[in-house]
């Protein structure tokens, strides 16, 4: 929600998002991740401008500061797999090395992986950016779900949202746990791990969507960009964000 008296501050800092097959991969409002990232950008004065990539689109992917991959059905996931791997698999790669800021939820958390093998037998190949695969299962996992993440050096955030999957995701070494599952499911319903992080890419169940439930985490994705674009003085201004800070905390007391 706008906080009363944003600063309407001159554009200077302008920003890159690549939004990654949002007409295969959007369920459960996840395109709000892209909605939230650009209106808590925009009452900074930050232009966050916005690029769809496509089935069959060419990107360049050295000049993007940000990205987001959203979830989807398998089906969904099925038509998709291919193109990201072959089309942009190498230059997505190595932008993930490079420090791109990456959030990838559910489907497309899954095929950031190694390959997601569906519960009907299907292999799908993944990017294999992320040290993790998925396994489906016959019982899809659904409901609320809270993590408990630090984001850099801040203090723990419970982080709320809502997940359902059939797809459990196992970690390799290559990856740190985004955060600790309080209530809910998470990566697969047994140890206890919420999300991967892996240089500024972060992968998660969490619908809801996300970041306009979690503003922490959207400022934190918007920090880490800013300061790799313009170095590490380029500082993000306070901005008010007491309603959505209540909603999460309602959400948090009732849930864990
Ligand atoms: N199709 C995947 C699964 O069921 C991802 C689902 C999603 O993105 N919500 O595990």
């Amino acid at each position: 929600m706008p906080p009363s008296g944003a600063p309407h501050l001159p554009v200077n800092y302008r920003l890159r998002l690549a939004h990654l097959y949002s007409s295969h991969m959007n369920v459960y409002g996840d395109r709000g991740n892209v909605i939230a990232l650009q209106q808590r950008c925009a009452w900074r004065g930050i232009e966050l401008s916005v690029t769809a990539i496509e089935p069959g689109a060419e990107a360049d992917w050295g000049s993007f500061d940000l990205a987001f991959f959203g979830g989807g059905q398998d089906s969904g996931q099925a038509l998709i797999a291919r193109d990201l791997l072959e089309r942009q698999g190498i230059g997505l790669r190595a932008a993930i090395e490079e420090g791109l800021v990456l959030l990838a939820i559910c489907g497309g958390y899954q095929l950031l992986g190694h390959y997601f093998l569906t519960h009907t037998g299907e292999r799908l190949p993944g990017l294999g950016a992320l040290d993790v695969y998925t396994i489906g299962g016959k019982r899809r996992l659904i409901g609320n779900i809270v993590v408990e993440a630090r984001l850099g050096t801040g203090a723990p955030v419970r982080l709320v949202g809502f997940e359902n999957h059939s797809g459990r995701t196992y970690h390799g070494v290559g990856v740190q746990p985004l955060g600790r599952v309080l209530a809910g499911y998470g990566d697969n319903g047994e140890d206890g791990v919420g999300g991967a992080v892996y240089r500024n890419t972060f992968g998660c169940y969490l619908h809801g969507a996300l970041l306009p439930k979690n503003p922490q985490l959207t400022d934190h994705l918007i920090g880490l960009a800013l300061r790799r674009r313009y170095g590490p003085n380029a500082t993000l201004a306070p901005l008010d964000a007491t309603l959505e800070l209540h909603a999460q905390r309602v959400m948090v007391e009732r849930l864990v």
